[in-house]
This record gives structure tokens, sequence and C-alpha cells, in this order.
């Protein structure tokens, strides 16, 4: 198995053939005993245990191989709709950022988060009183992140693929294809994006929802001299604050279910393969030098 990992670390492969060998590893011997030692373990990059550590091998050969996968899918669908790929042009689509990130009032405190999500003042003491027990018993100390996360000189809004791609099509009033209301991108959509596109009145279905929570999330950005599309806007996310309302007590209530977040990119396509080196913005931003970086602590 050590050879194999020290195979995927290769440096010289070109770009093709790496996503070949992860493509293929999808069903050996190797990627069972890697998943076995994951123990289902979450791939979040706090998470610094050796199951963690193979949960990411796992995922990130899964995201490089998902390049043949979406090529295969391509041809694939050239085949039963011929018609999709005569006279086509690609285009990238890109959102002006426009807003700042807020900075911390009273009102970002967690009695003040709660304040406002709850009207009835008994009920906002229950709910104050049990999210304050819950970050006493589970060491949350969520005050103190919260305010970190608004000191963060790193913090940077973003708006998510499918997201700029419904507001596109609503703004430009462009035609679905077959009258088929579908935006499907690389993976399923964060808990936001599948809250956007629930409460966005064009009304169109997108890859699912991976229950993933993005803190640096942002809507489409709307000037503020169309007052039209401000108040649209307005209203998606109000309607968007009344689903988020309901999730979030329901998770601090102790009769509260659960629901788990996922890997949200199994599926996907990975982002760019093409660089080769180990610099520090490779090793953060592609996933082959992700996948490197996590497997040099296994072959050392
Ligand atoms: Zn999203």
């Amino acid at each position: 198995m050590k050879e194999w990992l020290v195979s995927l670390s290769d440096s010289k492969l070109d770009p093709l053939s790496f996503c070949r060998l992860c493509y293929e590893a999808r069903d050996s011997e190797f990627l069972k005993a890697v998943e076995q030692r994951a123990k289902n373990s979450s791939i979040h990059e706090d998470n610094t245990s050796y199951e963690a550590r193979f949960a990411r091998i796992r995922h990130f050969i899964g995201r490089i191989g998902s390049h043949l996968k979406a090529a295969r899918v391509l041809v694939k669908a050239g085949r039963h709709y011929p018609q999709l790929f005569v006279g086509y042009s690609i285009e990238i689509a890109t959102q002006h950022l426009g807003f700042t990130p807020p900075s911390y009032r009273g009102k970002s405190s967690i009695n003040g988060i709660i304040n406002r999500m709850v009207t009835d003042p008994q009920a906002c003491q229950y709910y104050q009183k049990e999210l304050q027990s819950q970050d006493e018993k589970f060491h949350l100390l969520l005050e103190k992140r919260i305010r970190d996360e608004y000191q963060n000189p790193k913090f940077k809004l973003r708006i998510h693929a499918e997201v700029i791609l419904l507001d596109l099509f609503h703004r430009q009033k462009l035609r679905f294809w077959d009258g088929i209301r579908y935006i499907g991108v690389s993976k399923p959509a964060c808990f936001l994006c599948y809250q956007y596109f629930r409460a966005h009145p064009l009304q169109v279905q997108t890859s699912g929802c991976s229950n993933n929570l993005y803190i640096q999330w942002q809507p489409p950005y709307v000037q503020e001299d169309l007052p039209t599309l401000v108040k649209e806007q307005e209203d998606i996310l109000n309607t968007m604050i009344r689903g988020i309302r309901l999730f979030v007590l329901d998770k601090i209530v102790p009769e509260y279910q659960g629901i788990k977040a996922h890997p949200d990119s199994t599926t996907g396509l990975g982002t760019s393969v093409f660089a080769d080196g180990m610099e520090e913005p490779y090793l953060r931003d592609t996933c082959r030098g992700k996948l490197r970086y996590h497997l040099a602590v296994f072959i050392a």
C-alpha cells in the first residue's frame, strides 16, 4: 500500500495520467484499505486524527478521479441529447462581490442573535439559557468564536457557482433547455445555496444539499439603485431566514434529531490540477496539492 500511496504523490505524472490513476483507484483494494482506516471520520482540516487524514486522502482521490467521470458523463449526455452540443459556446459567468463583511455589534452576540430570532420573551430566554448551558457543557466557546471570526483579517465573502448561475438565468431571462428548470454543479449545494434556491421565485432545482455551512456565503450583489431587484432579494433573504431560524432553533432544543453534514464534493469535479510544485498556494488551492500534503505524513 505504501508503494501505491507513493505513486499518487509523484509530481512528474502529467494531469491526465494522475486523474486516471485516481479514477482507477476507485475499485482497488488499496482504496478499500484507506476507507477502512478512515472509519467514517470527518474530512475537516481541524481534525488531525489518523482516521481523518485517511478520510481526506479518500476524499481527494475521489475528487481528482471525478474529472474523468465528468468527461464520460459529458460524452454520454452527447449521445442522448446531441442537440445540446450543436453550436454551443462556453462562457465564464462571474459576479461582482460588492458587499463588505459587517463589523461586530451588540446584536452579533449569542444573546443578541437569539433575541432577533425569537420574538416571544419567554421562549427567547429559554433558548438563550439552553444555548448557554450547551456552550458550557461542551466548551464550545461560541461567543469567542463569533468575535474571532468578525476580527479575522482573512475573512472573504464568496458567491457560490450555482447562485451565480441562478442569478444569471433570472436577470437575463434565459430559457431553460426543454423547460427543465435545473442548475447542476459538480457537488451538492451547501446549506445556504440550497435555502436560496428554495426561496427564489424562479423555483429551480439543484443537485441536492450537503448541509455544509460556509459563513463566507453571500447572495448575489444587487445595486442599491435598482429598487425592484433590492426588494426581490429582500424577499428571498427573508424567506431563507424563516427556514434557517427553524433549523437553528431545532438544533438548540434537546429534541433535535440531527441533520448531519456530508463531504460536499464526493461526486464533483476538483479544482485545477495543473500546478506541480508544493508551494503554499498550491497546497491550499488544489485537490492534488492537498492529497500530496496528506500523503506526505504516511510515506515519509
Ligand atoms: Zn453554496
